[in-house]
């Protein structure tokens, strides 16, 4: 009905419009006729006249009505159903839907640029998607884990003839399981607000050597407990303004991972080097090491590359040193060899080469 009333009022228009443009020719070209031959027209030779110009009138309208009805439902309604039945694919959950772009020919341009904004909007929608759904399945898995850990030996310690020893282990299981579940969660909210950008950092200026000591300091017990050797090479008075605490995470989870992954007898190495511009940290061991294909992916989230070691992290701590580092505009590279070791640089402006002496 709509569609009906549209054409209907689209041959008025085009009757109005031709019929304006037809007499006007019609009367230049009567007037200058009658000038020429010198008399003027019958009433009978005018009324003739008149109804064939309405009846030209007429069919030039229903033709132009015609020809602009298939040009609009090729140029214009075909795209726009398309583009709607998409948009109504993805407002159903449905982010796979791509729309072909239309013949340069049988259509206005316009709506091919529709179409390629829609396509990119697609599929950075579904990239977003999958992002989600992953993080969710991988949440739930690693969730999984300490909860039955935790279900299976509180089910232990209900027994009335348990020995004490037993009782003090189960126990400790299940405080080391709520331990990795608390800090899998701490991880995943510290992940999620620098990912929206929740955390605004709070630069201040420091000695980057200083904190770099402070934070190998705190794995002394562990490097005394499996005898690692420590070298360091620290170059002194090295400033950085950046945020004390997000940068500490930086450093805590590289030394945790140097001793997480390195055996008994083995070494760490801790180097700062600093040009004009940049500071230079490298945290270096001589551990298990890791393949090329597990390197590409330690800085996604939940990624453990090395599973012996899968109870003592969650695989956040590398996705969060990278998500930092980036947030500080530096650069993180890794180099490594599986049984000979591994070597994380970082690299961030120093203090007084800010980016906004920089520009
Ligand atoms: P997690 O240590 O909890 O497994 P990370 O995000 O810190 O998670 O590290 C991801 C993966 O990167 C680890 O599972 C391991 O395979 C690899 N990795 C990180 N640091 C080292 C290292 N120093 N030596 C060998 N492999 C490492």
């Amino acid at each position: 009905m709509k569609k009906l009333l549209s054409t209907i009022s689209n041959f008025f228009i085009f009757f109005l419009l031709s019929a304006f443009v037809t007499s006007c020719c019609v009367m230049l070209f009567v007037s200058l006729l009658q000038s020429s031959i010198g008399r003027a027209f019958t009433q009978e030779e005018i009324t003739v006249a008149a109804k064939i110009t309405m009846l030209n009138v007429i069919l030039l309208s229903v033709g132009m009505a015609i020809i602009d009805y298939v040009r609009r439902k090729f140029t214009v309604e075909r795209p726009v159903k398309r583009i709607t039945e998409a948009t109504s694919k993805m407002m159903e959950g449905d982010f796979s839907v791509r729309i072909h772009p239309t013949a340069k020919f049988a259509t206005d341009d316009s709506f091919n640029e529709i179409i390629d904004c829609f396509n990119k909007m697609a599929s950075e929608l579904s990239g977003v998607e999958t992002l989600r759904t992953d993080f969710i399945a991988n949440v739930s898995h690693e969730m999984k884990t300490p909860l039955a850990v935790m279900q299976n030996y509180g089910t232990l310690l209900q027994a009335p003839d348990l020995p004490e020893e037993k009782r003090i282990e189960y126990a400790k299981t299940i405080t080391d399981a709520s331990r990795r579940l608390a800090d899998m969660m701490t991880n995943i909210l510290k992940l999620n607000r620098l990912e929206n950008q929740q955390i605004y950092p709070n630069p201040t200026t420091f000695d980057l050597g200083e904190q770099l000591c402070e934070s190998l300091l705190q794995y002394e017990s562990v490097w005394e407990r499996k005898n690692i050797e420590i070298e360091t090479d620290i170059a002194e008075g090295v400033l950085v303004s950046a945020d004390t605490e997000l940068l500490s995470l930086v450093w805590n989870n590289l030394f945790s991972n140097a001793f997480k992954f390195t055996e008994d007898g083995g070494k760490v190495t801790l180097t700062l080097a600093a040009d004009e511009e940049y500071a230079t940290v490298k945290i270096a061991d001589t551990g298990c090491g890791m393949s090329a294909e597990v390197g590409a992916h330690i800085f996604e989230k939940f990624y453990q590359g090395d599973t012996s070691h899968a109870t003592q992290g969650n695989g956040l701590g590398l996705a969060l040193v990278k998500r930092v580092v980036d947030i500080m505009q530096g650069e993180i590279g890794v180099e490594s060899a599986v049984g000979v070791g591994t070597t994380f640089t970082v690299r961030i402006r120093r203090a007084n080469y800010g980016p906004d002496e920089a520009r």
